[in-house]
């Protein structure tokens, strides 16, 4: 690969995004944890706000975790901030609040895997570390045509592996970046620009106008349908809420919901608790997407008779605003 004129590319011509404009460790790893699954332009307003909220790392390491989690709020997989929490307490504790330099301590922190100590390594210390995510896969598989099925990992080890000879014979921050640059606006997945790109007299894609054939991704396995009544539960001003303990969303509130086929199965399953259900007009249907499944929600507007359930918590609809909540329900009206 030549080097010099992908880093000659990178220099003229990438995106001046706030993220990509330091060498702050701290900075450049909330913006990997943000931008793991989510697009450069959501992440970059609350890069901004977050960065001026919790300027340092024992700032983020004390704050706590319900605002975390609404401050983050939209930007979906609230685990990797629930990691992030963790790395920074820990970095408190044991690393007097400054991000640890060597691979092996960054590579140990909460939710940090390869790919993104690779990227903190190389882009914040200048050290040869591979970073290899969907966009560099997507490029380099474009380039060297490589035929193999990217979902498996034994496939992306092989990428990861030249990945690793290409920094090390590079300026590690800026071969990094130009990686990851030059997959996000040049190699796209659709309508690749391969004009204006510097690695272009050496694809193998391009040189044979195969770019639609790279990467090789097998099929998805279909994703699981969940059904769902979901209930929002008036009562005074506000409505109940729980907070979830399942793994998916966990710490993030919703409605209460039952995985059940039918509104009589929950009349009937909150009835032996000694709760009646007061329905209040026709029913809804809501519907979220997540990676793996989709939830189906029917939507019921209720009051009760009774005593609501130890694990619903009463909220102002003022309030609800200001407690972190899935986008999955924060999209359902609470109006009837
Ligand atoms: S020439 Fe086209 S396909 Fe090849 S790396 Fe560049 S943008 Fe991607």
């Amino acid at each position: 690969m030549d080097i010099r004129k992908l880093e000659d590319w990178y220099q003229k011509h990438h995106r001046k995004l706030s993220f990509r404009m330091t060498q702050n460790p701290y900075h450049i790893w909330v913006s990997e944890v943000m931008l793991q699954q989510t697009q450069v332009d959501t992440v970059l307003p609350y890069f901004e706000r977050f960065i001026q909220k919790y300027p340092t790392i024992d700032e983020l390491a004390i704050a706590d975790e319900e605002t975390l989690h609404k401050d983050v709020e939209g930007l979906g997989y609230y685990r990797r901030f629930k990691n992030m929490h963790l790395a920074a307490k820990y970095i408190k504790d044991h690393h007097q609040g400054i991000f640890p330099k060597t691979y092996e301590e960054v590579i140990a922190l909460p939710g940090i895997g390869k790919y993104t100590a690779g990227a903190i390594m190389s882009i914040a210390y200048n050290k040869p570390y591979s970073a290899l995510d969907g966009n560099v896969i997507r490029v380099l598989s474009r380039y060297l045509g490589n035929p193999h099925d990217m979902r498996e990992e034994k496939n992306k080890k092989v990428l990861d592996q030249y990945n690793q000879q290409q920094i090390e014979r590079s300026t590690p921050e800026v071969y990094t970046q130009a990686m990851m640059e030059l997959g996000a606006i040049l190699c796209r997945p659709k309508n690749p620009k391969c004009e204006e790109c510097p690695l272009n007299t050496s694809c193998f894609a391009y040189q044979r106008n195969e770019m639609q054939s790279y990467p090789y991704l097998s099929r998805l396995k279909e994703k699981k349908n969940e059904f769902y009544i979901t209930l929002i539960i008036h009562h005074n001003e506000g409505v109940y809420v729980r907070k979830r303990t399942e793994t998916l969303l966990n710490g993030m509130y919703e409605y209460p919901q039952f995985e059940f086929e039918s509104i009589a199965s929950v009349v009937q399953f909150l009835e032996e608790k000694g709760i009646t259900l007061v329905f209040h007009g026709e029913s809804s249907t809501y519907q979220h997407i997540f990676t793996h499944k989709i939830w189906h929600m029917i939507v019921c507007h209720v009051s009760l008779v009774g005593k609501p359930d130890s694990d619903w918590i009463w909220i102002t609809i003022k309030d609800l605003d200001n407690i972190p909540m899935s986008i999955a329900h924060r999209k359902i009206s609470i109006f009837k």
